[in-house]
């Protein structure tokens, strides 16, 4: 997956010349903030975000990142709902990837059965759902 990268409203404070940025990609939430003179960047790893909490207020929400690993949460403000919606939605799918991708072992050595579209192994002579030999 590529990187997303949501803004905060520069009309928030603190957001108007320099607005944090919010950079979610497979690996990491990150969090980054210029000033004049330099870059601050904050990030928790996809497998150690704890919570997404996300507080609306009239117009703008705040994104609040919990970390398991140890380190100080992840906040940023001026965000519009749907991008923290958004936000949340895709960290929870990264992280249900990376469940999913653990408890399926190594890919590779499956395939579908051409008859029934189960998921067998690639060795299999025969198909353990349908009982079907394949070539
Ligand atoms: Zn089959």
């Amino acid at each position: 997956m590529e990187a997303e990268t949501f803004v905060a409203s520069r009309w928030t404070r603190g957001n108007l010349l320099f607005p944090t940025r919010l950079i979610v990609s497979d690996q990491s939430v990150m969090r980054r903030k210029r000033s004049w003179f330099s870059v601050s960047e904050e990030s928790i790893h996809i497998r150690n975000v704890a919570s997404v909490d996300i507080t609306t207020g009239l117009l703008w929400s705040t994104i609040r990142i919990d970390s398991s690993g140890g380190s100080d949460p992840i906040r940023s403000r001026g965000h519009s709902k749907s991008d923290a919606r958004r936000i949340k939605e895709l960290i929870e799918s990264l992280q249900a990837h990376l469940g999913s991708g653990a408890s399926a072992g190594p890919d590779g050595d499956t395939k579908a059965c051409p008859w029934c579209a189960e998921t067998i192994k690639k060795a299999a002579k025969v198909c353990r759902y349908c009982n079907r030999e394949l070539d």
